[in-house]
């Protein structure tokens, strides 16, 4: 690797957009800097609020974990850790075990729900019942509902104003695409780095600081300042869907044609923001059966509770 353009160091990293080698100290300065002017500048956190991390122990919610609490002080918010066991034999124990020891070494409180003790089920008990039913849905599929259903409601019980994941930019351009592709334009105008249903009381605002990110660099900043971050093993669940070919293409597009990426992100914020102003934001109801927040009469955890378990 040449040396850095900065300073002439030993460069880490180079960047084909930025059409720069970049030595340790000024990559770490350069990437904290984009995250908190990502919060700064979309207004993503306010002093006095509390922020919940949904942390899967994966480089980029560790990463989130790790500069928002790094951030808190001078910024005048705080920071916790909010992380789901789904009850993978040895995926998600391992994953928890290493998530534990991160909370600890950077000293900030970590929240943990599984599914077993909240749906009465783990993930695994979960899919022998969807085999059994001849896996008419997806694993995937009720394991990001009941994930994002806990989520929320977790956080709004730990007194949270903001819930932050680690998705990045590669993240969000991917969903971008699939959406087009598949001509979901009101996912395109609701998804962003902040994802707010003002309308209902119950839902607690997302908020992704990583929003600007590249993966890779991701990656790098990680290994760089040394977080514990999980990459033992796969979900032994998980489906190779749309976003793999898509993740493909964009990465090729990208090392074809550097600044790809930034170039797709501004175009979905233009396009989010041009038709913000005809399409209202989606009005959220209210589950009859659990009381939380749903577009249908019955929220979806509670469908997929009643399919498994039957009640
Ligand atoms: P994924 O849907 O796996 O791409 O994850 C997207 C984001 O959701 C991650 O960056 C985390 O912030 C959050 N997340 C995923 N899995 C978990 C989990 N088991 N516990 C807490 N947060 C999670
Ligand atoms: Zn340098
Ligand atoms: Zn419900």
């Amino acid at each position: 690797m040449p040396s850095c353009t900065l300073c002439g160091e030993k460069a880490v990293m180079s960047s084909s957009y930025l059409q720069a080698y970049l030595c340790r100290e000024h990559f770490i300065k350069y990437f904290e800097k984009r995250v908190k002017l990502t919060i700064n500048i979309l207004g993503l956190i306010r002093p006095g609020e509390r922020v919940a991390v949904a942390v899967s122990g994966g480089k980029d919610s560790l990463t989130a974990l790790y500069l928002l609490s790094k951030f808190s002080k001078d910024m005048e918010y705080e920071v916790f850790g909010l992380a789901i066991d789904e009850g993978i034999k040895g995926y998600s124990d391992l994953r928890i075990k290493c998530l534990k020891d991160h909370a600890r070494n950077i000293g900030v409180e970590l929240h943990i729900v599984s599914f077993k003790e909240f749906f009465g089920a783990s993930l695994d008990e979960i899919v022998k019942l969807l085999k059994e039913k001849g896996f008419e849905y997806k694993p995937c599929s009720v394991c990001g509902v009941f994930r994002r259903y806990i989520m929320n409601k977790f956080a709004r019980e730990l007194k949270a104003d903001k819930l932050a994941t680690g998705h990045n930019l590669d993240d969000e351009i991917q969903v971008f695409l699939m959406n087009a592709i598949r001509g979901a334009i009101p996912n395109i105008v609701r998804e962003g780095a902040i994802t707010e249903y003002s309308t209902h009381k119950k839902m607690v605002p997302r908020i992704k600081p990583l929003y600007f990110i590249p993966e890779k660099e991701s990656l790098i900043y990680s290994k760089l300042v040394g977080l514990n971050v999980f990459l033992e093993a796969k979900c032994p669940y998980v489906i190779h869907s749309m976003r793999h070919p898509v993740r493909r293409w964009l990465n090729k597009m990208e090392w074809e044609r550097p600044l790809t990426k930034y170039r797709i992100i501004a175009t979905k914020e233009v396009i989010a923001s041009m038709l913000g102003k005809v399409e209202t934001k989606r009005s959220i109801g209210t589950c009859e059966v659990c009381g939380e927040p749903s577009s249908t009469a019955i929220c979806k955890a509670c469908f997929y509770k009643n399919y498994l378990f039957g009640k």
